[in-house]
């Protein structure tokens, strides 16, 4: 696939991330908000998004502003949502650069009038509704204080609604009755609104594993972040629509050494080698988000596994700053030989859903947090 040679780095495949737009966009059947918040879950935003945009996506999505702003000022001039403010956000910067942010409370919607005082035009806002998740957005008993104060804002010239959306608690579980009951909820609110004169052309809630798995709730668009990165968002259920990882790690071995059996590895000698054998050291440790949990002790075979020489081997000992060992098994591969911790299943390698499964997370977790010193490489 790549040189055996080189430093730990991030390989990311734009055009797994072009592919995977397109099957998402074909299988929604309604516009694409492609969700590149957090680095594009560490994928890179800036070549996510392009890549997202060139395979069909309509819409980006980030949390912040400022990621929202850094996509403008790296030549992104499509439609932007954004959804993640404090008091002090910059929203008067948000709607001269075009881009719509998510009201989530009757007081932000207060700020954004103060903000756009001085706008010729009004701005393109959305709104952001809580159906049951009880995170963001305007909880049920705010709705009609919200709505009321969304359209008076439209009467005075300050903004338009574009849109109202809201988001799903347990979409990953689609038998869970939180799903009906966030999706009836979704349907008062939108049928509230358009009592108080609010009918957006953009109502959206499904995720990836929504807009996979649950075709009522695709409403006017969908918001796909992980699937976009080719990662199952519901692992269990029926999501097979061909996804591609678009993420494959890979480190040099850095130094093969024969253990006796006996020998405690790495700190705290949390794996002792029960016979005689060869471990490797693969130079990236927690620095670079490589879980400490991928090598618990007393893991055995659900430790993490990496591929060495065409081989699935289990990470050892605890996992440092800098470094992690693997057990070669007596194997004795050359130095420089290709490590690599995940990538496609298609490979024959260990994927970031068995890493998320080793280290009792979830694949968002394994891929948003890698990273660290290693470089990014866009193939
Ligand atoms: N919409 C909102 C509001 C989100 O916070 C996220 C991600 O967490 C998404 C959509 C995308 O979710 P997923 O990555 O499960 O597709």
């Amino acid at each position: 696939m790549t040189s055996p040679l080189g430093p730990a780095e991030i390989v990311v495949d734009l055009a797994a991330v072009r592919a995977n737009a397109r099957l998402l966009r074909e299988t929604a059947g309604v516009p694409l908000i492609a969700v590149v918040k957090a680095d594009a879950y560490g994928h890179g935003m800036v070549e996510c998004a392009r890549a997202a945009r060139e395979g069909g996506a309509e819409w980006l999505a980030t949390a912040t502003v400022e990621e929202a702003l850094r996509l403008r000022e790296a030549g992104d001039e499509g439609p932007l949502l954004c959804w993640i403010t404090a008091p002090g956000a910059p929203h008067a910067a948000a709607a001269d650069a075009g881009i719509q942010v998510s009201a989530y409370d009757v007081a932000e919607l207060d700020a954004m009038a103060v903000a756009f005082v001085d706008r010729a035009e009004p701005a393109d806002i959305q709104l952001k509704v809580d159906t049951g998740l009880s995170r963001g957005g305007a909880p049920r008993s705010m709705w009609d204080e919200f709505f009321v104060r969304a359209r008076a804002g439209e009467l005075e010239g300050r903004w338009r609604v574009r849109g109202i959306w809201s988001h799903l608690a347990c979409a990953d579980e689609p038998d869970h009755p939180a799903n009906d009951a966030q999706e009836a909820a979704f349907r008062d609110a939108l049928d509230l609104a358009a009592t108080h004169g609010l009918r957006p052309d953009l109502r959206h809630l499904a995720n990836s594993a929504a807009t996979i798995l649950r075709p009522s709730a695709r409403f006017d668009a969908v918001r796909c972040g992980i699937a976009l990165y080719g990662l199952d968002p519901a692992p269990g259920e029926a999501t097979d629509i061909g996804l591609v990882p678009a993420m494959t790690v890979r480190a040099p071995l850095a130094m093969v050494k024969m253990l006796a059996a006996g020998d405690g590895v790495s700190y705290g000698h949390r794996w002792v080698a029960d016979r005689a054998t060869t471990v490797g050291l693969v130079p990236v440790g927690y620095a670079e988000g490589i879980p400490r949990a991928a090598s618990r002790p007393g893991a055995g075979d659900a430790a993490a596994h990496v591929m060495v020489a065409g081989k699935q081997r289990p990470l050892r000992g605890t996992v440092s700053m800098d470094q992690v060992m693997v057990d070669l098994g007596g194997d004795e591969p050359s130095t420089g030989s290709e490590v690599v911790l995940f990538g496609r299943p298609a490979d024959g390698v260990p994927t970031a859903q068995d890493w998320a499964e080793a280290c009792g997370t979830i694949n968002y977790e394994i891929v948003t947090r890698i990273g660290g010193r290693m470089s990014r490489r866009y193939v």
